[in-house]
């Protein structure tokens, strides 16, 4: 358990040394999808966020990234077009993976106070739950219906 939980808090603090703001984290999610050019980056960046990424916050980005092994070029200019193209490497994709774990546990966790299941169906109940009483226990159901199942059940 402590084992675990010491590793956790590990890859925690690498995702903070090395992820700062959202538009690192942006950048990572875009790079996960597929290889891509700095200025394909750029012009994604702006068309799924409406905001502006620099170059100045993505090359220096990718350096460290690349520093770290995660990111590897590519040089696929032709001619006088200069064309490097980043992907992730396989270190780079079990990052990628860890990086959205964790951000998905912290919504979960962030969703959860709300959060209910249904004890006929099994279903998560996010708001609007319906409770009833069986056998003097306020129990938790997604509906009626389900509530209505579960007492005939019984
Ligand atoms: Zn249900």
């Amino acid at each position: 358990m402590s084992k675990s939980a010491d590793t956790q808090s590990k890859q925690a603090s690498e995702l903070q040394d090395i992820l700062s703001d959202f538009s690192q984290f942006y950048i990572v999610i875009l790079l996960n999808e597929s290889p891509n050019h700095g200025y394909g980056m750029i012009r994604a960046f702006k068309q799924r966020t409406g905001k502006t990424l620099s170059a100045g916050t993505l090359y220096p980005f990718l350096q460290t990234l690349e520093s770290k092994g995660f990111v590897e070029k590519k040089d696929e200019s032709t001619g006088k077009r200069p064309k490097i193209v980043y992907s992730l490497t396989r270190k780079g994709k079990r990052f990628c993976s860890r990086l959205f774990k964790r951000f998905a546990a912290i919504t979960v966790s962030a969703l959860e106070p709300s959060l209910e299941t249904c004890a006929s169906c099994g279903a998560k109940v996010y708001e609007g739950a319906h409770h009833e009483m069986v056998d003097d226990e306020k129990l938790t159901f997604c509906c009626v219906h389900c509530a209505r199942a579960f007492k005939n059940s019984l």
